[in-house]
C-alpha cells in the first residue's frame, strides 16, 4: 500500500506587521523527500506517528514535502505560498502516476496567504482535484485551526490535536494515519461534519488541561465508543485572523451512513461551549505591579507571560514593554526576558564577549507599537541560536531563531535573537547557558503553550497586560473581515447550534 504524506504549515495572524516570507521559509524550513521521513526519526511529531502507523501495516508512505514557517507571522506573500504549493502538489502528481492508496497531508489550518484567506482549503483542495474523488485524504491540524467549508469538503477526514498546550502531534499523526488505513481498506466511508460558532476566543483560557474545553473533549470521548463514529475534534481557532470564514468549530468525522448522528453529536457539544463561552475572558496582570510583586516573593520562579508579543500566535517577539518595565524595576535578583532584534545581534558580535555595549534594543520589526530603547550591558554569550526541543510536542525538533546574543544589564539577562521563535521550551534559554529555575522572574512570550514545560516548577504564572498584535483583549484590535455578529464584540442570545 502506498500513501503519500506531505505538511505545509503556517499560522497567519492577520495584525500583524510582518508578512510571511522567504525568511520564513528558509533551507531548514523546507525539506523535500525523503529527508522529511528521516528528519522525524526520535522526534514527536505528527510525520513520526505516520511513520509508527505505517511500519506496522506495510505502508509504503511516499514523503513528498515538508514546509513549516519558523514563526508565525501575518498572512504569507503570494508568490511565496503559491510557489510551496505547487511544489507540494506537483511532488503529489508524480506519485500519483502510479497507484496510490491515500494521502496523509500535515497542515495547521490557520493559515493564509495573499489572495488566499483559506490557504489550507486552498491546499487541499488543489490536492483533491490531482487525487480524483475516490483516493482517500485525511488532513491533520492544529487545535487552532479555523475550519472552513473548503477544508471539510477536499479531506475526507479532518484531524485536530486534542491538547493545548499541544503535547499530542505524534498522536494525532497516528489518529490520522488510523483512519486514512480504515478508509483504504473500505471499513470507513469517512465524512467531515462540522459546527462553526459565531464566536472567537483568546487562546490564554483555551487549554485543554481544565475548564470548558477540557470538558468537551470529556464528552467527545464518550462518542467516540458509538459505531460509526471515528474522530472528534473541538477547535477553539487562534483569534487573530481576520477573514469572512473565522470561527470556532467542532468537527465530527463519522461514516457517511451516520452523519445525521454525527450532525446531533456536533451540535450538542457546540451548544454546552456556546452556553459556557465566558469562561474563556482572561484576567490579565498589571505589567509594573506584577513584577514587583515578583521580585518581593520568596519563591521563584515567576513566570510572566507577553503573550501579546508571542511569535507562535505571529507577534515579531521585538516587544519592549516587558523589558522596559524589567530595567526600570533595577530588580535585585536575576531575571531573564528575550527579544528579537537581528541588528543589535550584529553590534554585539561585532563588539565580541565580555565587551560592555550601548545599544538600541527592540521595536526592530518597524511595527509602530513600540519603540527602541536604549540599553547598557555586557555582552555574555554568543551564539548559532539552534536549540532542540525537549519538551512534549516538538520534542526532537531544532529550534533555529537565527544568530543570538545574551546581554546583561545589572540582572536583568536579555537573550536577543536574529529571528522570532516559538517560545514553549525552557531550552531558549538553557541553551544559552541561563537557567530558568534560577531566575526570580522568567518572561516568556507565549499565550499558554509554555505551560507544559514551565508549570512543573513556576512558583507563579501570570499572563500581563501588555500591547500587542496578539494581545487577549479581542475587543481592541482593528477586526473588518470576521462575520458579525461574533461573540465577544455583539450580543449574540438566540443562537442555536446546527449542522
Ligand atoms: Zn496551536
Amino acid at each position: 500500500m502506498r500513501i503519500a504524506i506531505g505538511s505545509f504549515v503556517q499560522e497567519s495572524q492577520s495584525f500583524s506587521p510582518i508578512k510571511g516570507s522567504w525568511q520564513h521559509f528558509g533551507p531548514n524550513e523546507i525539506v523535500r523527500g525523503q529527508g522529511m521521513l528521516d528528519e522525524a526519526i526520535g522526534t514527536r511529531t505528527e510525520v513520526a506517528g505516520a511513520i509508527a502507523v505505517a511500519s506496522q501495516h506495510d505502508v509504503q508512505l511516499v514523503p513528498l514535502l515538508r514546509a513549516r514557517a519558523s514563526a508565525s507571522s501575518g498572512p504569507i506573500l503570494r508568490e511565496v505560498y503559491e510557489s510551496i504549493r505547487d511544489e507540494l502538489l506537483a511532488r503529489l502528481r508524480e506519485a500519483a502516476a502510479e497507484p496510490l492508496d491515500g494521502v496523509l497531508m500535515v497542515m495547521h489550518g490557520a493559515m493564509s496567504a495573499e489572495g488566499y484567506d483559506d490557504a489550507t482549503g486552498d491546499t487541499l483542495q488543489r490536492a483533491r482535484q490531482i487525487i480524483g474523488p475516490r483516493t482517500p485524504m485525511v488532513a491533520t491540524l492544529d487545535l487552532h485551526a479555523n475550519i472552513t467549508r473548503q477544508m471539510c469538503a477536499a479531506a475526507d477526514g479532518l484531524v485536530g490535536y486534542l491538547t493545548f498546550p499541544h503535547i499530542d502531534l505524534y498522536e494525532t499523526g497516528l489518529r490520522g494515519m488510523r483512519l486514512l488505513h480504515a478508509a483504504i481498506f473500505g471499513k470507513a466511508q469517512p465524512v467531515t461534519v462540522m459546527v462553526k460558532l459565531p464566536m472567537i476566543v483568546p487562546a490564554e483560557n483555551a487549554q485543554t488541561t481544565h475548564g470548558v474545553i477540557h470538558d468537551l473533549l470529556e464528552a467527545s470521548r464518550a462518542h467516540l465508543e458509538e459505531s460509526g463514529i471515528y474522530d472528534i475534534s473541538i477547535f477553539p481557532m487562534q483569534p487573530w485572523m481576520d477573514v469572512p470564514e473565522a470561527g470556532c468549530s467542532v468537527v465530527v468525522v463519522a461514516d457517511e451512513a451516520r452523519r445525521a448522528r454525527a450532525e446531533a453529536i456536533a451540535a450538542q457539544l457546540a451548544g454546552v461551549w456556546w452556553q459556557r463561552k465566558e469562561e474563556h475572558r482572561v484576567t490579565l496582570a498589571p505589567t509594573d505591579r506584577t513584577i514587583a510583586e515578583a521580585l518581593a516573593s520568596a519563591h521563584k520562579p515567576w513566570v510572566l507571560a507577553d503573550s501579546a508579543d508571542a511569535p507562535s500566535s505571529g507577534a515579531p517577539g521585538d516587544s519592549t514593554i516587558t523589558l522596559a518595565a524589567l530595567l526600570n524595576a533595577q530588580p535585585p535578583a536575576d531575571c531573564y526576558t528575550n527579544i528579537v532584534d537581528p541588528q543589535a545581534v550584529a553590534r554585539m558580535i561585532e563588539c565580541g564577549v565580555g565587551s560592555q555595549v550601548t545599544l538600541a534594543l527592540g521595536a526592530s520589526s518597524g511595527a509602530s507599537l513600540y519603540r527602541p530603547i536604549e540599553v547598557t550591558g555586557k555582552v555574555r554569550l554568543i551564539s548559532d541560536g539552534d536549540f532542540v526541543h525537549k519538551g512534549e510536542g516538538f520534542r526532537g525538533v531544532t529550534i533555529h531563531r537565527g544568530r543570538t546574543a545574551v546581554l546583561q544589564s545589572g540582572h536583568v539577562h536579555i537573550v536577543v535573537m536574529e529571528r522570532a521563535c516559538l517560545q514553549w521550551d525552557p531550552e531558549l534559554y538553557r541553551s544559552v547557558g541561563l537557567e530558568p529555575t534560577d531566575a526570580q522572574i522568567v518572561i516568556v512570550k507565549s499565550p499558554a503553550g509554555f505551560r507544559a514545560a514551565y508549570s512543573p516548577f513556576a512558583a507563579a504564572i501570570h499572563v500581563l497586560d501588555a500591547p500587542g498584535v496578539c494581545t487577549p483583549n479581542l475587543t481592541a484590535l482593528p477586526y473588518t473581515r470576521i462575520p458579525r455578529p461574533m461573540w465577544p464584540f455583539d450580543p449574540l442570545d438566540d443562537w442555536r447550534a446546527e449542522a
